[in-house]
């Protein structure tokens, strides 16, 4: 092989496995061998969690399990000396961004360090499961980081109170938050530390803040000594439907810190989230930063800085941050440095489109990759070993830019691409800006760097190459770092956005290896990248989806419609098709209570199983609403759903005290949920906006599944269990109400 050839096939590895690498850049710090007096210990955290959580059941709100799990907790609280107080109330609280109010007996654990007067720090986590699985990241990493806190600050004289609330009930709708928010306790609140899981391993991220966010931000940066936190995440995170405690408490406007855990997701809200799979590190990591964080908000008031800023740390190790409208003026001036350099130098529109047409081709080449690779496989093929899928991506987006730079790119050297990329880069910048500012962090420094370099190579020949390899650097401790965490979040896809995000990284190195690229020749250049391309493609294709690590979702229900005298088994997985051995006719489909495609077959009765009922207590009409109050007859059943179909207008719902508002925005079903022991007699008022009978589906759950279930049980397939939801048996009715 020809010499050029051989070394950029060495450039292409070394930047595909510094993309494989970047997930590296950020983890938690190491465990600490010896800790100092008062030092966060992870390891006896961990054994404090290990003891709360027994057996490891899940422990649902207003379960036995849960009754359990609290009496060990209010124990090992009397134990660090202090006095637990148990808040018991049957709440609801409204469901964001859906049309939903879910309600519980909740019994919230509250105890207070420091003085008894003046203005309070709040520190939460939730000691509740879902039924699925027993939460030992979500929420024991929590749940054991307050213990070990509370331990930690306890001798300590603090000048404000620190209160710590072992909340119940954040996974049936963040109703111990709401709960809490009715006690008189919360009046005194002005700052919060919110701690949540949505993996097991992994940093721990800072993802959610106040508004404005520079106290909070002023705070995090001066206490935390391994930050990972970056607006853009903070901005998209707003815009997910994803929600935790702090959705709940943000009315009052307290100063908010709100830190988690996502490595991982294939084990969160399953029997996979156990106390064995919790990663020391990440309960250190988390620890550390909560007792800082706590500290500084427990000995002086939350600084009153004003205005929004833009944030980002560099590889975990330091944030940097800069008020947003700074931010923005650095933007639009390095976009005015750029035009001005490419207008001089010539190029611009050839090197913008080099750069715009690499990146969308990588993303389209991706799509169809992964569509075809998708078309054989089905499911979430990548889910056991996502790195193989990622490289064919990465190894796509390289072909497509090595392709376009020489296609496109045609005679332009390096000191026309770099600029004309900058710019382009900026641009993007500010489109991201648009929709989420904080994303505007990620686009200032490495043009920064670059421009820098090119200013100082009129004296100094060499500093515009120089500069522009450091500008990449950068982009790859910051950018880099960044894709490798948003590989964890985004581990359901879609994966072709990587190859649209990641071009962003690859592009400018490329154009740094551009005189290797001209004379090794488009031939050899598409060769060699379509070669690696094509041998991450047959990886991903071949390796196998799932893991005992990273086991398939795969939730086995037994479904009975009481009214029309029907029966199903339902099966939610990744939409997979169903193992052979399964043999019945199974059809993809949804059924009457939920909206979500399953795959649904018939079954036979199950005569053990009864609907639960609602009795009407009385009807008032008043204007254009009526108000139901209903009785709940449980029939046996851990949970009782009332679903309404999308017109049922249905405004607000709950048990006196908290009757909560329904969103009407988003559209589909209501629903008006109760879990738990206490459901059963509970007095549930629904208030609708349709004057005509409302038909209600009553619906019912109870763990577990059916004798003749047993060969679906036996024969589930290695590696697969139930995510997010559990096998269950569910009946339901209609009533006109
Ligand atoms: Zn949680």
């Amino acid at each position: 092989m020809r010499r050029p050839v051989v070394l950029l096939a060495f450039v292409f590895i070394a930047l595909l496995g510094a993309l494989a690498a970047k997930g590296l850049l950020i983890q938690p710090p190491p465990i600490r061998a010896q800790n100092a007096p008062g030092e966060f210990d992870a390891k006896r955290a961990k054994e404090r969690l290990a003891y709360i959580l027994g057996n490891q059941r899940p422990h649902p709100s207003d379960t036995p399990e849960s009754d359990l799990v609290r009496a060990r907790l209010v124990g090992q609280l009397q134990q660090l000396g202090l006095s637990p107080i148990v808040r018991d109330q049957f709440a609801c609280n409204e469901l964001y961004k859906q049309r939903g109010v879910s309600c519980a007996r909740v019994r919230n654990v509250i105890a207070i360090l420091g003085p008894a007067a003046g203005k309070a720090l709040l520190i939460n986590a939730h000691y509740d499961s879902t039924p699925v699985g027993p939460g030992a990241a979500d929420d024991g990493i929590g749940v054991a980081t307050l213990l070990e806190v509370a331990a930690n600050l306890k001798g300590k004289s603090l000048e404000r109170p620190v209160i710590l609330l072992f909340n119940e009930g954040e996974e049936l709708g963040l109703i111990g938050a709401r709960a809490f928010l009715a006690d008189p306790l919360s009046r005194k609140v002005d700052a919060l530390i919110n701690m949540e899981a949505r993996g097991v391993r992994g940093p721990v991220n800072m993802f959610e803040t106040s508004h404005p966010n520079a106290a909070p931000i002023a705070l995090f940066a001066a206490a935390v000594k391994n930050p990972v936190a970056d607006s853009l995440g903070t901005d998209v995170y707003r815009l997910l439907p994803n929600y935790t405690d702090v959705n709940s408490f943000s009315e009052r406007g307290w100063l908010t810190l709100n830190l988690a855990p996502i490595g991982n997701e294939t084990r969160y809200h399953s029997a996979g989230d156990n106390v064995a799979t919790l990663d020391p590190a990440t309960l250190q990591h988390m620890g550390d930063q909560t007792q800082s964080l706590a500290l500084a908000l427990a000995n002086g008031t939350p600084a009153s800085a004003n205005g929004d800023r833009i944030f980002m740390d560099v590889a975990g190790r330091t944030l940097i941050s800069l008020p947003l409208v700074v931010g923005v003026g650095l933007l639009i001036g390095l976009m005015i440095g750029f035009l001005a350099v490419s207008v001089r130098r010539g190029g611009l529109l050839r090197a913008a489109v080099a750069t715009i047409a690499a990146a969308i081709s990588a993303t389209l080449l991706s799509w169809l990759i992964l569509a075809i690779i998708g078309a054989v496989r089905h499911g979430m093929f990548w889910r056991a070993h996502p790195i193989w899928t990622h490289l064919a991506v990465y190894a796509a987006t390289i072909f497509a830019t090595a392709v376009f730079l020489t296609l496109v790119g045609g005679r332009l050297d390096r000191t026309k691409l770099r600029p004309g990329f900058w710019f382009v880069f900026l641009v993007v910048g500010g489109s991201i800006g648009l929709v989420a500012p904080g994303g505007i962090i990620f686009f200032i420094f490495p043009p920064l760097i670059a421009l820098l370099g090119i200013i100082v190579s009129r004296s100094w020949k060499l500093a515009e190459l120089v500069g522009s390899l450091a500008a990449i650097l950068f982009l790859y401790l910051t950018w880099g770092a960044m894709l490798g965490l948003l590989e964890e979040l985004l581990n359901g896809g879609p994966m072709w956005i990587f190859a649209t995000l990641g071009s962003l990284l690859i592009i400018p190195a490329l154009i740094e290896a551009r005189p290797l690229l001209a004379s090794a020749g488009l031939r050899a250049c598409s060769l060699v990248s379509g070669a690696a391309a094509l041998a991450f493609c047959a990886a991903s294709a071949a390796a196998p989806a799932y893991s005992a690590d990273r086991e398939q979702r795969f939730v086995i229900q037994h479904v009975a419609d009481q009214t029309k005298g029907k029966s199903w088994w339902s099966i939610l997985n990744d939409g997979a098709p169903i193992p052979v051995a399964y043999g019945h006719e199974w059809k993809r489909g949804e059924l009457p209570f939920s909206d979500r495609p399953r795959w649904i077959s018939d079954a036979p009765a199950d005569p053990e199983l009864h609907a639960p009922d609602v009795q009407p207590v009385s009807k008032v009409q008043s204007g254009d609403e009526r108000t139901l109050t209903l009785r709940l007859v449980a029939n046996g059943m851990e949970h009782v759903d009332l679903i309404a179909p999308p017109d049922a207008r249905i405004r607000a719902a709950g048990v006196e005290g908290f009757v909560r508002p329904i969103d009407q925005d988003g559209g589909g079903k209501f629903s008006v949920s109760c879990f738990g022991r206490s459901c059963d007699g509970a007095i549930l008022q629904v208030r609708t906006g349709r004057l005509n009978p409302v038909d209600f589906i009553v619906l019912g759950g109870i763990a577990g599944l059916p004798p003749t279930a047993m060969p679906f049980l036996t024969k589930r397939p290695n590696f697969a269990r139930p995510q997010y939801n559990r096998d269950e048996s569910i009946a339901f009715r209609t009533r006109r109400l």
